[in-house]
């Protein structure tokens, strides 16, 4: 292999820069020249693809966001649109790639792979919803984002005998949710793990207000659960809290990767590397126990979602 492309697709998390830097500079050290496919597959599709050299990938390592840029493509699944991506990548003696995505990147490095541009998928998404990984790029930024977040709504309904709901990211996963509830002394964490049942929801809120005499709650519930807003004014009517939604939205995505996000993001990118100079492909970097290790695409996919319920019960344990 003397030539390969790198590309950021999907949502954008904190610390694909740090890869983006990583897998070009690992990549010109050994020998490597890098292209930056900018725009996910659409620019692959479209040939927005240009070299990178040591200086580009210069003083991104701090940054957010992917300076490749990122959009989605649905188009990608269709086998002619992915003929014409390849045909691009031949064009300019790209033999590999490194995708950055979440599962549905993945999808898209898996079929190259099986139509001879070996692929290597790396975890980018601060949901953590890849199974097969520990951690994602970008989970460790965001839950800082939403721990500081939630800190400062705990000021304000301390002082209102509020109930602060706060929406969080995670698409399906509740690690989001879960970790910053925990690190936040939430008073209730909804997931699709835990489930929602409004009705007993409302009933600890109760509690919460005439048996613990609480001057706050705060309820922390992972997105695509539930229409928070609505949920606020039940909250209103039928417990002693004012209840107040607030959906945090983007901002989670943004910011300045955090230390353990840099370093994850180097770690993988160099696997990624060293993999693609071997001629191998398919494959998905992941940490598992602090060990950073490659497993097969297909595989990865197939992983049902992991259990948390050892974190839950420490949950319950804390309140
Ligand atoms: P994420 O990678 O964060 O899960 P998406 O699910 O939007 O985000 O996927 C990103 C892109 O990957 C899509 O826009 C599409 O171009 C490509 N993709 C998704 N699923 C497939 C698939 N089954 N086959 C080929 N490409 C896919």
């Amino acid at each position: 292999v003397r030539r390969i492309g790198i590309l950021t697709s999907g949502g954008d998390s904190p610390g694909m820069n740090a890869a983006i830097r990583a897998v070009t500079r690992v990549g010109l050290n050994s020998g490597l020249e890098v292209f930056g496919i900018y725009n996910g597959y659409k620019g692959m599709v479209e040939g927005y693809i240009e070299p990178l050299t040591r200086e580009t990938v210069g003083e991104i390592v701090n940054r957010g966001g992917t300076v490749l840029g990122s959009a989605r493509l649905p188009e990608f699944k269709d086998i002619e649109v992915r003929k014409k991506a390849i045909h691009q990548l031949k064009k300019r003696g790209i033999e590999a790639v490194v995708v950055i995505g979440g599962d549905g990147s993945y999808r898209g490095a898996l079929s190259l792979t099986e139509m001879g541009i070996n692929c290597i998928g790396l975890p980018g998404t601060i949901d953590n919803d890849i199974t097969c990984t520990d951690y994602t790029i970008g989970f460790q930024t965001a839950l800082e984002t939403v721990v500081e977040a939630i800190d400062k709504l705990r000021d304000t309904s301390n002082s209102h005998h509020r109930c602060s709901i706060v929406e969080v990211m995670g698409n399906r996963c509740g690690d989001l949710a879960l970790w910053s509830g925990i690190a936040c002394g939430a008073e209730i964490i909804v997931t699709s793990e835990t489930g929602f049942d409004e009705e007993d929801v409302l009933d600890r809120l109760r509690d919460l207000d005439l048996i613990r005499k609480k001057k706050h709650a705060i309820v922390v519930i992972s997105e695509k659960i539930t229409d928070v807003d609505q949920f606020a004014k039940k909250v209103s009517l039928n417990t002693g809290f004012s209840g107040r939604a607030t959906v945090l939205g983007h901002i989670q995505r943004g910011g300045s990767p955090c230390p353990f996000d840099r370093l994850l993001a180097s770690q993988m990118g160099e696997k990624a590397v060293d993999l693609l100079m071997q001629g191998i492909g398919g494959q998905c970097i992941c940490i598992r126990n602090n060990e950073i290790v490659a497993i097969p695409i297909e595989k990865a996919l197939s992983m049902p979602q992991e259990s948390r319920k050892p974190l839950m019960n420490l949950f319950e344990r804390l309140v």
